[in-house]
């Protein structure tokens, strides 16, 4: 969905010109600010002389189709900057007049263009359609109207943002608003309250998610998860506080680097530790690399693999908090990888299968890796990146080779690596069509080296006994817990596999009489820790079916008078009609065997050998 074509994107940066056409005839008097093409279509951003709603729309859109339909030629013409600026002020567009101004003087340019069709003339860069005529007229939908700053400064006037979605013919559109629909309904905000997965309270602050109960075996299970395959993989665990002295970060450049996006700092202790001024943590990596200098390391020890599930901190602005995926207060799935120069490229390729066996198990493919390296040629480059042209030059192909061994999908981009090395970022599509990035991998040459020139000796001695600073690999594939959990919710439309769903079997009796039959089979489940709870409400089964199905739990078992006399359960797995009965041994042996692989199976597929 991200490679627009240069049609695509001419019908998008046109419809934009047809959008602002329509509303000046809809609305006389509306001056214009920005028009560009989008990701997903167009939008147009207005001064109304009176305020639009969404009723508004379909007229809107209705005169668009008109324009579309009287076929205007896209004309375009050049003026010198004084005949631009009069043009401008013929048109009466203050917004133009100041973008105006700025280009001719900030950025030098000497004549600008103007594009027409009909009545219609924009100050823009194009490209456009020829004719009115090439733009589907049955693909494109106004959707959305939004607040927008002038120039994105809230010191300017709030216009009126007006949003299309556009694409190449009719079928397209509809897959994409079946895909927004769709996003809409398992928008995990509206999934994590329905499901009493999260709450964000006002008396806790925004940004800070509570989690539930039902949520909280979500992340456990994440978590277990995550303990076991590091095991495998030979990683050690530890733990570290979430605070710490501000002498730390200037070691390791966060101060530097990345103070804005930290909590500000605290100033505690007494006077006799000379009010040392202290920070909440916005990585897990320098304590880490702490507990690697605590004492003296030798090649033989590495690579060393220290993993936490770590609480962090970040002062994100009020405005972009997005229920659990913007937050300020996370818990990372979080390692750090010591090791030489010459065990670089493999350890990056075993951190990459180790993401790959993640996402096989949650049935997840259609991800993709971006590697995003340093641009030697950003002008501000020596304030956001280490200035290690050689470091930057080997660590980044170092990567690249892992990258094309572990023979998985991945895209290269300049730019956007972090302050300390080359990073790559894991994406996802959400159930929106919005790409969405799951985790991050980074390569890290220079915090180490930091640690060795503000004294803290994180180093190993190297089998000519010589001392040697280590690379360091930062990993998180499953991310933060608040970011995973909000993803899969979506993914999963809340209907989690077995082993994840915080209630895995709910038990109906269809009446007071095998009440009791419920409870002990309950019991025996619970025995084997499968996550079962009994229905005791007075209400009918169909009532207790359906609320069962809209809490999404994965088996609900219905308890009657032949399950009583065969010592059996009726089993109703999520999102299927049929219904099958096992013993219940049976059923309790099925399960434990679905929950152990985290098989993400909605039938029990009776050719299974499942009671081996
Ligand atoms: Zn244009
Ligand atoms: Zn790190």
């Amino acid at each position: 969905m991200n490679e627009v074509s240069d049609a695509l994107h001419r019908i998008r940066h046109s419809l934009a010109h047809v959008l602002a056409q329509a509303v000046q005839r809809y609305r006389p008097g509306t001056k214009l600010g920005f028009g560009p093409a989008i990701a997903d279509g167009f939008y147009y951003d207005f001064l109304l002389p009176e305020p639009i709603t969404d009723e508004d729309l379909p007229k809107v859109q209705k005169i668009m189709v008109e324009i579309i339909k009287a076929k205007q030629e896209f004309s375009t013409e050049e003026l010198s900057i004084p005949d631009a600026v009069k043009r401008i002020e013929d048109m009466g567009e203050p917004y133009k007049a100041e973008y105006a101004q700025e280009l001719a003087t900030k950025q030098g340019l000497e004549t600008l263009s103007f594009y027409s069709n009909g009545d219609f003339v924009d100050m823009c860069e194009g490209p456009h359609v020829e004719n009115t005529r090439d733009i589907p007229r049955n693909a494109f939908k106004l959707h959305n109207i939004a607040g927008a700053y002038w120039r994105g400064d809230e010191k300017n006037q709030m216009l009126t943002r007006i949003y299309g979605w556009a694409f190449e013919d009719k079928g397209q559109l509809h897959t994409y608003v079946k895909a927004r629909t769709d996003a809409v309904k398992r928008d995990h905000r509206k999934l994590g309250n329905e499901l009493d997965i999260y709450v964000i309270d006002e008396n806790v602050g925004p940004g800070l998610p509570l989690w539930l109960p039902n949520g909280t075996v979500i992340i456990d299970q994440l978590q277990k998860l995550a303990e076991q395959f590091e095991f495998s993989d030979n990683y050690e665990r530890v733990r570290t506080p979430v605070l710490t002295k501000g002498s730390l970060y200037e070691a390791s450049g966060h101060l530097e680097l990345y103070k804005d996006a930290m909590f500000p700092a605290m100033k505690l202790g007494d006077e006799s530790e000379n009010g040392d001024e202290y920070y909440l943590r916005p990585m897990c990596c320098p304590h880490h690399h702490i507990v690697f200098s605590s004492r003296p390391r030798s090649y033989r020890e590495l690579p060393l693999r220290l993993a936490e599930y770590g609480h962090t901190f970040r002062n994100e602005r009020s405005g972009s908090l997005h229920g659990l995926t913007r937050v300020r207060a996370m818990c990372m799935n979080d390692a750090h990888i010591y090791c030489t120069k010459e065990q670089v490229r493999d350890e990056f390729v075993r951190v990459l299968s180790l993401h790959k066996r993640y996402y096989d198990l949650l049935g997840l493919d259609d991800y993709f890796f971006r590697l995003s390296m340093w641009d030697p040629e950003d002008p501000k480059g020596k304030e956001k990146y280490v200035d290690d042209p050689a470091a930057w030059e080997y660590s980044t192909e170092v990567v690249r080779e892992a990258m094309k061994e572990s023979n998985l999908p991945y895209r290269e981009v300049v730019g956007e690596a972090a302050f300390y090395g080359p990073k790559i970022d894991t994406q996802f599509m959400t159930v929106g069509l919005k790409e969405f990035t799951v985790s991050t991998t980074q390569l890290d040459f220079a915090v180490p080296q930091r640690f060795v020139d503000h004294g803290i000796d994180c180093t190993y001695v190297d089998n000519n006994g010589e001392k040697q600073v280590p690379y360091v690999i930062h990993r998180a594939p499953l991310s933060t817990h608040e970011r995973f959990a909000s993803f899969l919710i979506e993914r999963f439309g809340g209907a989690m596999p077995t082993w994840l769903a915080p209630t895995q079997v709910r038990l109906l009796p269809v009446g007071a009489d095998f009440e009791a039959y419920a409870d002990k089979v309950c019991a025996e489940l619970r025995k084997h820790f499968i996550r079962a709870e009994v229905d005791h409400s007075s209400d009918s089964l169909g009532k207790k079916i359906r609320s069962g199905t809209v809490s999404k739990t994965p088996n609900l078992l219905v308890l009657g008078a032949n399950e009583v006399e065969d010592e059996s359960v009726t089993v109703r797995r999520y999102g299927i009609k049929e219904q099958r009965t096992y013993p219940v041994a049976e059923f309790a042996q099925r399960l434990l065997t679905e929950i152990k692989t985290r098989k993400h199976v909605k039938e029990w597929d009776d050719a299974d050998s499942i009671m081996e």
